[in-house]
């Protein structure tokens, strides 16, 4: 251990976290400092006797810059740009993640928090964090005899190596297809073939990252093209990470028996708020029939408009409609052509850096929050754009934002944690890894895709989330330790305000002519958006049933591409691609394992949590959004999402709102 105590992350520091520019040597050296401290730390923890909240103190003292090690390392894996950074990262965050398993069953720390009577832990906060550390250590195994205990440990280190190397998988494993030649981008969009003109062979390439991808699936004339390019995305991480998920799912498995329950399924959804496998099913399958007849309904008119195209068609194929990308074909034709909303002319009013700036005055109207651009050094890529919040005179945290594609990046969109904070002793850090910049334009004006603006609206929900939630007094109070199905209820929320008109008319301009978007578009907007929400609805819920199925049974023997085929088939009218290993890509079979469903469930919470405005007819006031922060946000993991939610709404929560919403979809194209 060579790093003296000034450099090291801890307590103290106010400022920066790790630079995200560390040589991979240093990187390394560092986290063994960080790892090696806290080791020494964690024996010398104040024995019993003492009051709690200064044992809980203490040990979370010890535990905070290993969470943010971890967070560091899991953010250089996404985003560094060379392997060997890559790799740095990768091996910081599993050094991590091995402390942390093997403090979760520590016995020793174990019984002092044990030892500690309720009477000694003043106040909600610290017992809620108490609460919390404790069940956290039960759920890793703390009380079985030893060697349950060390095979726990074994299981749960070698659960994040495989989960880390099934996402490097995605991120290096990047699909490439060719088109002929610029006629075979006939219905693109102007920019986007400029931004792809065919090499000295007169062939154009095209990869699975999302800015290339989607727009061909959503206007690509011909079907042909939009099959090769759903085919190649469909291979991704294929076969490579076949044998990857089948050893996660039996690691998985073997843990969860060992601790005692029938399945992972049930060990992971045990402490959230549908705490069952039978819960989870009973949610899914009373959306699949609220959605199913309204979806069938949106297909068939999908269909009908096919047969205009080609006389005679039986059926709509994949590549036709929204089956894995947010936007299909179809579904984006009849916006065009029954809303005169029309994605492609909208793109042209959405350049990145309008849309950004649009988004954050959002939030200084509805939050009171103040977001200045600051340049720190050592960020980890020159496009990465850095920011500091604040209200008022107080500071509440800095995020990054990384938005645009390159070889061996994170290739999907998610919040990470930068680093957690606790009022008094750090600021919250956070950052966006989005794939929505196309890298062939300069990144302010490039225009986005509405799908891309709705992507930064839902993961901003998540980083205002990690913001607000980063001033509770315990790190166990933040937002990564509330029940993990209402993780996505923010950002949902969030995306309603991205298709709000009042939101879309403040930003929406085209630099080129000046104008704004049309009064009759944007009142449109809104309906537009709701194309294919039954439809959409179903993948979802098809997709959770796969996530749910998955990982609750026995692996062994276990025909993924048959289980996911059947799964998807039970609940979504348009076949699978064949061949196709969608399973392989999925980076949500690691972090959300069996609770893909939290995006439906969190999308019904969300319904209610609008209901307050709605009531108040507008989206956007200021006062309920007010409310919203500082009984849903900022709270974290304070209480139970069911008591944040009754403190908000007055009431229980409630699938009515929901139903009305999915009932207020149109009915016919
Ligand atoms: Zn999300």
């Amino acid at each position: 251990m060579t790093a003296s105590r000034s450099e090291l992350p801890g307590p103290s520091r106010m400022d920066a976290p790790l630079p995200f520019d560390l040589p991979p040597e240093e990187l390394r050296r560092r986290a063994s400092a960080i790892v090696g401290e806290a080791e020494v730390a964690l024996r010398a923890l104040p024995g019993a006797g003492h009051a709690g909240d200064r044992l809980v103190r203490a040990l979370e003292a010890v535990l905070l810059p290993v969470y943010d090690l971890v967070s560091h390392g899991h953010l250089i894996l996404a985003v560094a740009r060379d392997e060997a950074t890559r790799e740095s990262g990768r091996a910081a965050a599993e050094l991590g993640d091995r402390f942390l398993n093997r403090f979760r069953i520590d016995s020793a720390v174990y019984d002092l928090l044990q030892a500690v009577p309720a009477e000694a832990l003043p106040g909600e906060a610290v017992a809620s964090a108490h609460r919390k550390i404790l069940r956290e250590m039960r759920r890793a195994g703390v009380e079985l005899d030893a060697p349950a205990r060390a095979r726990a440990l074994e299981l749960a280190d070698e659960i994040d190596r495989i989960s880390n190397e099934f996402n490097a998988n995605i991120a290096k494993l990047v699909g490439t297809f060719e088109v002929a030649g610029p006629e075979e981008l006939a219905g693109l969009p102007e920019d986007y073939r400029k931004a792809h003109p065919p090499g000295p062979d007169g062939r154009i390439r095209i990869t699975t990252q999302y800015p290339d991808i989607f727009p061909v699936l959503a206007f690509a004339e011909r079907p042909e093209v939009r099959e090769r390019a759903l085919a190649c995305r469909m291979m991704r991480a294929h076969p490579q990470n076949d044998e990857v998920l089948d050893r996660l799912l039996a690691r998985r498995y073997e843990f969860a028996r060992l601790l005692g329950h029938s399945s992972y399924a049930a060990y992971v959804v045990g402490d959230k708020m549908l705490d069952t496998p039978a819960r989870v099913r009973a949610f899914l399958e009373q959306v699949a029939r609220l959605a199913r007849p309204r979806a069938e309904h949106e297909i068939a008119g999908w269909l009908a408009r096919k047969r205009r195209d080609e006389p005679g068609a039986a059926r709509l194929e994949p590549w036709d409609a929204c089956i894995w990308a947010p936007e299909g074909y179809y579904d984006s034709k009849i916006r065009r052509e029954q809303y005169s909303v029309d994605p492609k002319e909208l793109r042209s009013y959405l350049p990145y850096g309008a849309v950004r700036d649009g988004l954050f005055a959002l939030c200084e109207r509805l939050f009171g929050l103040a977001i200045t651009r600051v340049h720190p050094e050592g960020l980890w890529h020159p496009t990465v754009e850095a920011y500091d919040v604040r209200r008022g005179a107080a500071p509440i945290g800095r995020f990054y934002l990384d938005m645009v594609p390159r070889e061996g990046k994170y290739g999907h969109a998610a919040e990470f944690d930068v680093r957690l904070g606790i009022r008094g002793v750090q600021l919250p850090q956070a950052a966006l890894v989005c794939n929505i910049v196309d890298p062939d334009q300069p990144p302010e004006s490039v225009r986005l895709q509405f799908e891309g603006v709705i992507t930064l609206f839902h993961e901003f929900g998540h980083l205002l989330h990690a913001l607000l939630s980063g001033h509770g007094e315990y790190l166990y109070n933040s937002m990564g330790f509330i029940e993990w199905d209402f993780i996505e209820t923010p950002s949902e929320l969030f995306e309603e305000w991205a298709s709000d008109p009042a939101t879309v008319r403040a930003f929406a301009r085209d630099p080129d002519t000046g104008r704004g978007l049309p009064e009759e578009v944007l009142a449109r907007l809104h309906d537009a958006e709701s194309v294919g929400r039954a439809t959409r609805l179903l993948r979802q819920v098809a997709c959770a049933a796969i996530s749910l199925e998955l990982y609750d049974r026995d692996p062994s023997g276990l025909d993924v591409d048959r289980l996911f085929r059947e799964v998807f088939d039970r609940y979504f009218p348009i076949p699978l691609p064949t061949p196709g290993h969608w399973q392989d890509s999925w980076g949500h079979l690691t972090g959300y394992s069996a609770m893909y469903y939290t995006y439906t469930w969190s999308n019904v919470l969300a319904r209610d949590v609008l209901t307050p405005f709605l009531e108040r007819g507008t989206l956007t006031d200021p006062e309920i959004a007010g409310r919203y922060a500082e009984k849903l946000l900022a709270p974290g993991g304070l209480r139970p999402a069911a008591a944040l939610l009754r403190d908000y709404l007055g009431r229980e929560h409630s699938m009515a709102a929901f139903e009305r919403w999915l009932a207020a979809s149109p009915t016919s194209p």
